[in-house]
């Protein structure tokens, strides 16, 4: 008989053909196994022939086990909870959770009352409750901050800590807001007390660009158990009938039970969604709700939901009017109406803020304060991304002054000289905010970046730049650019350079203005880097391409370009472990966003976070409010105390200063005791790290000492670093957990700081106006 000439038949049989264990070979004493014919080896060899025959009756039962017929198909399958109810038989009448309460790992939202033998026999068996534990597959992936977020939560949509519904979830980016969200949505969906689901459907209400990542989530974590309804794109046809069909389902298991939806989208199509009922909304990036005369806010008022979450990643800033409609949207009774909550809280505490209040108005304001915080706080959770360093890599963060060039200090120092420029500055200081003003600051920090920037301007002899043109060199032109003119960019390139030759790391570019990622392509090509840039205009599906490709680390894509306008939110880039911050942003919690997008889940190796300004311009004067405005955010939300100087309001005031010759600006006006003569002579504290101030960073005015070999060459050979602030992430955790308990007692006890602080905060607020940057309409784009 002709055995087939399969491939598949013919090698593997051929192989344990030939092979014959020398010892049995030898002893020429099994027949049995003479006689097997050599076509009829099994498919799969016993390991027991391979080996010799057992001899006891202890290798006889492992021979036993190694050769079972039967093996379980699923791999490391793990019977559940359920499993030993044989298929076919009815349910138990006695109600049971879910899952296994007292697995091992068991997250355990909900305990009923324990019953007595006798309670469990007299009493109604549809009245008993049950427990509420989340699904084994999530509650085994959530790490401790996440599972204490999903508990609270679970909480607070409850109603189990007051008589309130809603909740605020303020983690800081990448601590794994989505994550909880999806265990808190699955687990209502699925369970109760009551042994039902308690919520039939939820809504996602999320920026545009989100929509897809939400769906994505969900499928991720729920391995494809739960089926979500994104809504994006579509037909005004289509998406009215997939919201009708979702809005009218009142079935208790929907096939769809979560719509994702973009917040525009949400308020065109509004009045099919708040007819009925909905068992929970998630507002992501909830900061948009921060105004309660947006209309995409009422729409939201307007739906029939009692359980709102509402996440940010950038939290409540030090306003009150802020405050009350964030607070409002996710507990509408919490705080009062908007009229109830000035008379109540807003207007006593403003007037305690005043310079000239009394003693009597003052300690008023301290106890209102300490009133609302202690209301807010019920329904508050926030944890800073200080539980991170634990499971990621560690971070270097590095503020690095570099030196203009003489032809930018020239264009600079001739533009604070023009007439028109000081005229602008004086409307300035008389608190009418001319337009012309911030255009100036504008001007300024374009030039801080290259002349290029400004180049047009130049030419068109606008204002400031009137007579510039003779400080270009005759042969200017801006067709291919000369990093040369840059000190920013000369260090750039070095940097970039020395990165390219050695390492294999990726990079990603951040700068505030379009224009400038223009420059940095030209870069890219002249050095025939390759590179991506994602800006405001590529749609949502291309960027999420882009952003998968330069993932890939079989890629070769250096440098992934960003504009921070272009609303990076949601956007990871874990390909890469390094990051320029080419400009510094007026508001901290721009930069923080961007910076997130490398340290964050999933990121294996050390990163590097280089923020760039140009010594002893207006850079350093934002970076230096950028600071400054940091420490007050931290001081009301995470009620942090420090010690730490803050910039005086005269300082805040030189934006328009010059300061040539100098090596930073920002370490003159600290006043460091730890460095002589500009050399670090005391390291900062111990406890310090890269969120403290930068007054306890490491100072340096030369390349020694720097975290980072590629900064120090590129120092050396650039000649254009005039110092560097750098700290590393802490190695280990802070306290950081909140426990509402004792918080309110820490703030009982530093209420008098507190508001000390705050009463600073309403004065430099007062005086934002005078300076702050045209609203970055661009990122609430989805509103109008
Ligand atoms: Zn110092």
């Amino acid at each position: 008989m002709r055995r087939s000439l399969a491939p598949s038949q013919k090698n593997p049989s051929k192989s344990t053909l030939n092979f014959v264990t020398p010892f049995i070979n030898k002893r020429k004493r099994t027949s049995e196994q003479q006689k097997v014919q050599p076509q009829r080896f099994p498919l799969t060899p016993r390991q027991s022939q391979l080996v010799s025959l057992p001899q006891t009756e202890y290798e006889r039962l492992i021979a036993k086990v190694l050769s079972q017929p039967f093996k379980v198909p699923i791999a490391n399958y793990v019977p559940e909870y359920h499993a030993n109810r044989s298929l076919g038989v009815r349910r138990a009448t006695v109600r049971k959770a879910l899952h296994d309460p007292f697995a091992c790992n068991a997250l355990v939202l909900y305990t009923p009352p324990t019953y007595t033998e006798h309670e469990r026999v007299t009493m109604d068996p549809s009245k008993m409750l049950v427990h509420v534990v989340v699904d084994p597959i999530l509650s085994n992936i959530l790490r401790p901050h996440q599972r204490e977020g999903v508990k609270f939560m679970y909480e607070c949509v409850e109603g189990k800590r007051g008589a309130f519904n809603g909740c605020i979830m303020a983690d800081e980016m990448g601590l794994g807001k989505t994550l909880q969200c999806v265990t808190l949505t699955w687990t209502l969906l699925r369970q109760s007390p009551d042994c039902k689901p308690t919520i039939s459907k939820a809504i996602i209400v999320c920026p545009s660009s989100l929509v897809k990542n939400w769906e994505k989530e969900f499928h991720k974590w729920l391995q494809g158990r739960l089926h979500c309804l994104p809504m994006e794109g579509g037909s005004k046809e289509d998406n009215i009938r997939a919201l009708e069909q979702f809005a009218y389902n009142t079935s208790q298991r929907c096939g769809t039970p979560v719509l994702v939806i973009s917040y525009e989208t949400f308020r065109i199509y509004a009045d099919i969604l708040c007819r009925n009922e909905i068992g929970m909304v998630i507002c992501d990036e909830g900061h948009r709700l921060k105004n309660s005369d947006n209309l995409t806010y009422q729409a939201l008022m307007r739906l029939k939901t009692k359980r709102r979450v509402l996440l940010s990643g950038t939290p409540i800033q030090n306003d009150l009017t802020e405050y009350f409609s964030l607070v409002n949207f996710a507990n509408p009774e919490m705080l009062g109406t908007a009229a109830e909550f000035k008379r109540n809280f807003e207007n006593a505490i403003l007037r305690g803020q005043n310079a000239d209040s009394s003693d009597k108005e003052r300690q008023r304001a301290v106890e209102k304060t300490q009133e609302l915080i202690g209301l807010v706080n019920q329904c508050i959770i926030r944890r800073t991304n200080q539980i991170l360093t634990k499971y990621l890599p560690v971070k270097f963060e590095m503020v690095i002054c570099a030196k203009m060039t003489p032809l930018q200090e020239a264009l600079y120092v001739n533009f604070l000289k023009s007439d028109k420029v000081r005229k602008n500055l004086q409307d300035c200081n008389e608190k009418t905010t001319s337009l012309t003003a911030l255009a100036d600051i504008t001007n300024l920090k374009k030039l801080c970046s290259h002349p290029d920037l400004i180049y047009d301007k130049v030419l068109a002899r606008e204002n400031g730049f009137e007579n510039a043109q003779t400080i270009f060199p005759t042969n200017h032109n801006t067709k291919e650019i000369n990093p040369e003119l840059s000190g920013k960019f000369m260090l750039l390139d070095f940097m970039l350079a020395t990165i390219r030759t050695n390492s294999d790391d990726k990079v990603v570019l951040i700068s505030n203005y379009t224009q400038t990622l223009d420059l940095f392509e030209q870069l890219a090509r002249k050095r025939k880097y390759p590179f991506v840039r994602l800006d405001g205009t590529m749609s949502i599906k291309k960027r999420n391409k882009v952003v998968e490709r330069f993932n890939d680390p079989a890629v070769d894509c250096f440098l992934f370009m960003l504009s921070s306008k272009a609303g990076g939110c949601g956007l990871n880039l874990i390909g890469a472990n390094r990051l320029f911050m080419f400009d510094p942003d007026w508001n901290p919690a721009n930069d923080e966003q961007a910076m997130a997008r490398i340290w964050r889940d999933g990121q294996k190796k050390p990163c590097f976070i280089y923020r760039l300004v140009a010594t002893g311009s207006i850079e350093e004067k934002i970076l230096q409010r950028q600071t400054h405005k940091k420490s007050l955010s931290s001081t009301i939300i995470d009620n942090n105390e420090s010690e730490e100087k803050h910039f005086t309001r005269d300082d805040l005031k030189d934006l328009f200063r010059y300061e040539p010759g100098i090596l930073s600006d920002t370490h003159n006006k600290l006043k460091c005791k730890r460095c002589i003569n500009n050399i670090q002579s005391e390291p900062p504290p111990e406890n310090s790290d890269c969120t403290s101030h930068l007054s306890q960073w490491y100072h340096c005015s030369n390349n020694r000492g720097l975290p980072d070999s590629n900064l120090a060459e590129a120092w050396r050979t650039s000649k254009c670093i005039s110092f560097v602030f750098h700290h590393r992430s802490q190695g280990e955790v802070k306290a950081t957990s909140v426990d509402v308990a004792a918080k309110r007692e820490a703030e009982a006890l530093d209420v008098e700081s507190n508001c000390k602080k705050s009463k600073k905060s309403r004065r430099i607020s007062s005086e934002d106006e005078d300076y702050d940057e045209p609203q970055d309409d661009s990122k609430d784009s989805d509103f109008e």
